[in-house]
């Protein structure tokens, strides 16, 4: 502000620094409607500095700083004078104060057993107002009365009723005045009220009537069964179709949703349409879909249509084990594939919707990640809607004073300014009218949001629990509590919307249904709606025949396009080597080594017109430096993909650097796969070790989801692994742990050796109609080891060997001893036995150790019949690698009569020795025993 200005406007001021908040109030209603404020004020903002072309927000928010700066400076307090102006200024306080605190105040918890002090700003006598000023009018600021001035009493009623009814609204976090703004207007304009048509009430009411009658029926007729109901959150059933409803007058076709086990089948049977029958029967231990293992049916997903005034939406409830909270990335990771796949980057046509536990929300870190990937571009989609069902027992008995530190479960929420609406469970037009503001919040502004439905639970964490030996006092409320929908059609008989005979014929029509096994969803539609068909992937196996080759001449033209640097685009010297070299590759002069066979894998996966999409912590260069599928210019830091411009209409092209996160990073890309058959889906761990933060993720979706839920995942992990003297973490990846979880045929697990391999099996996971997850041992040293080079001649066959026999001219019969191994520690044998001049020992490379290639290795074996000695060499500690896990299978294929023997480190605690001596030592003498024939 230019001194002069500042000086007259000081002069002319009532008001001390202090009062700041007052003026950028007043500041902010000037610039939405400069006749909103006094002449006096109108004079003082006329003569502030206009920046031209700016918009409002940055004028103003420049301005605010000035008046922030002068706040500070306790020369320039001036006492505000008595009188009108002075009481004006109170007012525009006391709504601030009622946005801000007001929540704090608000009637949220249906037993009444929040002990929440009063809150000072939030009195009248706070703000020096009292009763005696109600009948004086009052310029209102931007509070969205529709009305420029108001009586004071009629001020305070509506920012009682506003703020501290059944919502409570958090929101002045958010440091953008346009979406503070707009949740004010959304708001403030209608009091908080909901204001629903009858009709809509009497769905509302249908509602609880199904939350509540489901329970009930399963409570009698399977007494003591687990079901985790719903009871006490009955308003998530009205919420969930209001939702739903509403996305799809919006344009939305799908809907995901996740949630753990509270609540479940509720959703299941009430929402989405399941047909009870179904349900009852596996209560009584049927099931009728024959999976390996199956699943308990509080953790069963479901999918079916949903029918909105914008057309059926089409519902899809995850699979989820009971690990909390870890549903919520997958669900999240679904959804970026739906959208994908409809080319949506906005998030309009597909919605996330994640249903949260009180405690989870606030004790699982996993929530945490997925909010800081709600932005972030490679996991972002328009914004989820979080629904905490806050039944203010932490998980089976705990009190909230012992399941978090913050006062609300939701503060997490703050860390990515999304706005928090708690509401009262037992009022259900609060509920819905919370809901109504999230999902335009969300669809508006493509931005996390966050209800908090504050209830209660019934019965205790299972239905064989008893709660009162826990939560005494709690119990005593709950069990004289009515019901929901007791309270709600009470609610409605009263006010004469509905007589005490309908709400009975309602209950009795639910009951009705459930006894005729019907489904008791109206909404409900047979599922045409969903965007993928995944019947050409269902029963195939990894041995299946498919189409592999892949032309030279074509090869050769891919090639061509990977090593292309457009000439405008100047990139750091060690790249433009990089990239040289691989344009000798493609042209024939030298062989192709790993980063640029990982790329022509990629360009020729596009150049099918299929997706590529790899994230990991460093997945643009690669973490050693070889991939560099992005190449930033060293003058203006712009990047440029060479395989993105493979051809026109090619396949989609993304890589993208994650956020530091693995459990959330890889639970997305399964989301992700389970949803998409097509293309390749690749999460690399930055070092193999990195996937220990995953192992839930790997335990309880990506080995056994198949098996347990019928989904399919065709999700490719790349896990940097070898023994090169790094210490103990970024040596393994921990192999012998995916190789444990091996089973059914449930996943690959691949150690390449060679770039052909990484080529071939790459293009094997996306050509082949098998969709099962491949783990893979990816290189470290190999990457730029001179041995590990091909030609595009051993890529153009497409096959990937599973086996690899020896490649050096020995002679057979001569041959004593065959030494199997995996990985790196090939190429050391390979050199040691070269420098020997040995022809008496055969390597063999197991390049996939699951599902295990018998076949293939006894066909390599035939020539070597005649051998006694067999062994398996290893980098690893002998408790550790594919010993243990796999030596059965070796055993399997040696020929009768001859034994396997073990080469490799003795069994450690630790993966490997800190020590680069004596891990070169270890390395030495495991080389070389192996090569020893006795
Ligand atoms: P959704 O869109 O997830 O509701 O899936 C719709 C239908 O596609 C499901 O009912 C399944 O029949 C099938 N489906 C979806 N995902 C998979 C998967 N990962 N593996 C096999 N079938 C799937």
């Amino acid at each position: 502000m230019p001194e002069g200005t500042m000086k007259a406007w000081l002069e002319s001021s009532h008001l001390s620094g202090g009062n700041t908040a007052y003026i950028e109030e007043l500041y902010e209603s000037y610039l939405d409607n400069s006749q909103s404020v006094s002449e006096q004020w109108r004079e003082i903002f006329q003569e502030l500095p206009k920046i031209e072309g700016a918009d409002v927000e940055y004028r103003h928010s420049a301005i605010r700083d000035e008046f922030r700066e002068l706040a500070k400076q306790p020369s320039r307090q001036v006492v505000v004078s008595s009188g009108a102006d002075a009481k004006q200024v109170k007012v525009l306080q006391l709504i601030n104060a009622f946005r801000f605190r007001g929540h704090q105040n608000a009637n949220l918890d249906p037993l009444g057993l929040w002990l929440r002090d009063k809150v000072r700003d939030l009195q009248l006598s706070h703000h020096d107002l009292s009763e005696n000023d109600f009948d004086k009018d009052f310029n209102i600021g931007s509070f969205a009365a529709g009305q420029e001035s108001m009586k004071l009493g009629d001020l305070h009623k509506a920012l009682k009723k506003t703020y501290c009814g059944s919502i409570g609204a958090e929101y002045m976090h958010i440091t953008s005045t346009e979406e503070k703004r707009w949740l004010q207007q959304r708001l403030e304009s209608v009091q908080s009220s909901a204001n629903l048509s009858k009709e809509q009430k009497l769905d509302v009411l249908k509602g609880l009537i199904s939350a509540d009658g489901l329970e009930k029926y399963l409570g009698a007729k399977f007494p003591g069964a687990k079901r985790f109901s719903l009871e006490g959150g009955d308003s998530l059933i009205p919420m969930l179709k209001e939702l739903i409803t509403r996305a799809g007058t919006h344009g939305a076709k799908e809907v995901v949703i996740g949630m753990a086990h509270r609540g479940r089948l509720n959703v299941l049977v009430n929402v989405m349409g399941k047909n009870p029958s179904k349900l009852f029967d596996e209560f009584g231990g049927k099931h009728d879909e024959v999976l390996t293992s199956g699943d308990v049916k509080y953790h069963q997903g479901y999918s079916s249509d949903f029918v909105t005034p914008g057309g059926n939406v089409h519902l899809a409830l995850a699979f989820n084990p009971s690990h909390l909270e870890i549903v919520n990335p997958v669900v999240i990771g679904s959804v970026r594939a739906r959208l994908d796949r409809r080319n949506c980057d906005q998030g309009d046509l597909v919605l996330p919707i994640t249903i949260h536990g009180d405690s989870a929300i606030a004790g699982q870190g996993v929530v945490q990640e997925t909010f800081n990937m709600s932005q972030a571009r490679a996991f972002k989609v328009g914004g989820t809607i979080r629904i905490v069902v806050n039944n203010q027992v932490g998980f089976t008995t705990s009190n909230p004073q012992d399941t978090r530190s913050g006062e609300y479960c939701t503060d997490i929420a703050k860390m990515v300014q999304a706005p928090i609406l708690h509401v009262n469970g037992d009022d259900p037009e609060a509920v819905v009218l919370a809901t109504q503001i999230a999902l335009d919040y969300r669809n508006e502004f493509k931005r996390d949001v966050v209800i908090d439905l504050v209830c209660y639970r019934r019965h205790g964490h299972n239905e064989a629990d008893e709660p009162s030996a826990t939560q005494p006092l709690m119990y005593k409320i709950v069990k004289k509590h009515p019901t929901p929908r007791q309270l709600y059609a009470d609610k409605l008989i009263s006010e004469g919307s509905i007589t005490a005979g309908q709400a009975d014929e309602l209950t009795a029509y639910y009951r009705k249904l459930l006894d005729e096994g019907q489904c008791t969803v109206e909404q409900w539609r047979p599922m045409t709606a969903h965007s993928v068909d995944w019947t050409p992937f269902l029963g195939h196996d990894w041995d299946d025949e498919y189409e592999k080759e892949i032309s030279i001449d074509k090869l050769k033209e891919l090639a061509a396009k990977v090593a292309k640097l457009p000439e405008d685009h100047p990139v750091h010297s060690r790249v433009k080597k990089l990239y040289d070299d691989r344009k000798k590759m493609a042209s024939g002069e030298k062989l192709l080594d790993w980063g640029m066979a990982e790329n022509l894998a990629y360009a020729s996966i596009v150049d099918m017109g299929q997706r590529v999409r790899i994230t990991g912590q460093d997945a643009g260069r690669g973490t050693f430096f070889h991939r560099h599928a992005v190449l930033h210019n060293q003058e203006d830091g712009s990047a440029y993909m060479p395989l993105k411009h493979v051809r026109e209409g090619q396949g989609p092209f993304d890589v993208h650097d994650s956020v530091l996160s693995e459990v959330s990073v890889l639970a997305f890309e399964y989301g992700y796969t389970t949803a998409e058959p097509a293309g390749l889906t690749i999460w690399e761990a930055q070092f193999g070790d990195f996937a220990n933060c995953a192992q839930v993720v790997f335990d309880q979706f990506i080995s056994s989801g198949e098996q347990k839920w019928g989904r399919l995942c065709g999700l490719t992990m790349l896990l940097p692994h070898g023994y090169e003297g790094q210490g103990p973490e970024h040596s393994s990846a921990r192999l012998e742990r995916y190789l444990q979880l091996c089973a059914d045929h449930n996943m690959q697990v691949c150690i390449p050796s060679t770039p052909a391999q990484v080529f071939n099996m790459l293009r094997r996971q996306v050509v082949r109609p098998m969709r099962r997850p491949l783990v893979v041992m990816s290189p470290k040293s190999l990457l730029r080891h001179p041995l590990a080079v091909s030609s595009l001649e051993e890529m153009s066959t497409g096959v990937f060997h599973n086996v690899i026999g020896e490649i050096d001219d020995i002679d057979k019969k001569a041959v004593e001893k065959v030494v199997f191994c995996s990985g790196k520690v090939y190429y050391e044998l390979l050199e040691q036995r070269r420098r020997n001049e040995q022809e008496n020992v055969a390597i063999i490379r197991i390049e996939q150790l699951y599902p295990f290639p018998e076949k293939e290795l006894q066909a390599v074996l035939e020539d070597y019949q005649h051998v006694k000695q067999f062994v398996w060499c290893q980098e690893e500690p002998q408790n550790q690698g594919a010993w243990y896990c796999s030596q059965h299978h070796f055993r399997a294929a040696i020929p009768a009569g001859t034994y396997l023997t073990y080469t490799g480190r003795k069994a450690s605690a630790a993966p490997a020795v800190g020590y680069m001596s004596v891990h070169v030592k270890e390395q030495q003498a495991l080389v070389n025993e192996a090569l020893t024939v006795e």
